[in-house]
């Protein structure tokens, strides 16, 4: 049985994914706590992956892991080079920085200014990854690949240059920076087209939008590449079930992108899940507990209670 659904929002720290405030749904059952927060432009029907994955954090729980903490990077927004570098100096001690590029507005100056500072404040043996949501064409990605790779004295991956899974496999062939593919799995009715056409060296994996802890190790074993677990912008209600997907991973090569509850202005627990030495903990589904102030106002409350009601409807308590 699960207790009536608690609502969370808060306000983000820096603009992201076009949105000011995140908000919410934590729900528990026997197992823990799981968090149901699709973005408020996925409708319901995308939202269903959404629900399975809070019903089986705290219904279910997860998987028995096979390591204990997760090496986490810092994520670097389209800020000028002062701010990029005061992050990753304030980032709990990361050593991978994954850094925005193809802002709306930035041009490729202002990349090199931000990868150099990253580069910086990271030192030599420090990774750094870009990702660019989607926004080039092949040929625009091809121009900027080699740059940006100089600009950040070697790039680890890009993550999704391009929307399209053919162009991807294009541009992997085409030059050397390694490619990671993350709306091409996340939202795609087929994610193993990415596999198909080697359009990836890397896949992106987060929990929620793909339907729960067990749906991802079950697709990571389909795709057969490297996996990283990055959030959606949880609580760190939602973060604990990435960290127990990052932590149940057979091989985890790369630094995950889990690091990002420092962006919201109100946690929905006391302690907040944040990085010690660039790792954080694999923790159990019952070893989180919400605030009883968490922020949210009457409307949002009944908004999110609708959609909750809504979206249990179809998916079913399992
Ligand atoms: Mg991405």
């Amino acid at each position: 049985m699960l207790a009536a659904p608690l609502v969370y929002a808060t306000p983000l720290r820096t603009r992201f994914r076009n949105i000011d405030v995140r908000d919410g749904v934590l729900i528990r059952g026997e197992a823990g706590w799981g968090e149901f927060s699709p973005f408020w432009d996925y409708d319901d029907v995308e939202s269903a992956a959404w629900l399975r994955a809070a019903l089986e954090s705290a219904a279910r729980g997860w998987p028995d892991p096979v390591r204990t903490r997760v090496p986490v990077n810092v994520t670097i927004p389209a800020v000028g080079p002062e701010v990029a570098r005061r992050l990753v100096l304030a980032s709990g001690g990361c050593t991978t920085a994954k850094v925005k590029v193809a802002q709306t507005g930035q041009d490729v100056g202002a990349e090199i200014e931000r990868l150099e500072a990253v580069r910086d404040a990271l030192g030599p043996d420090g990774r750094i990854r870009i990702d660019a949501n989607a926004a080039w064409d092949l040929d625009e990605a091809l121009r900027r690949l080699p740059v940006l790779d100089r600009a950040a004295g070697g790039l680890e991956y890009a993550e999704q240059p391009v929307p399209d899974v053919a162009d991807l496999a294009a541009l992997r062939r085409r030059q050397h920076v390694p490619i990671a593919a993350d709306e091409s799995i996340r939202r795609a009715a087929d994610p193993l087209a990415v596999r198909r056409a080697e359009a990836a060296d890397v896949v992106v994996l987060k929990v929620q939008p793909l339907g729960g802890v067990r749906a991802c190790l079950d697709l990571a074993e389909a795709v057969g590449l490297p996996v990283v677990v990055s959030s959606a912008l949880e609580s760190s209600v939602g973060i604990a079930a990435g960290l127990a997907l990052a932590g149940a991973l057979p091989e985890l090569p790369y630094a995950c992108g889990l690091a990002t509850v420092h962006l919201l202005e109100h946690d929905a627990v006391a302690s907040p899940l944040l990085p010690v030495d660039g790792t954080m903990p694999v923790l159990r589904a019952d070893e989180l507990d919400p605030l009883a102030d968490l922020g949210a106002d009457g409307a949002t409350t009944a908004r999110w209670h609708a959609r909750f009601a809504r979206v249990e409807g179809m998916v079913g308590r399992s």
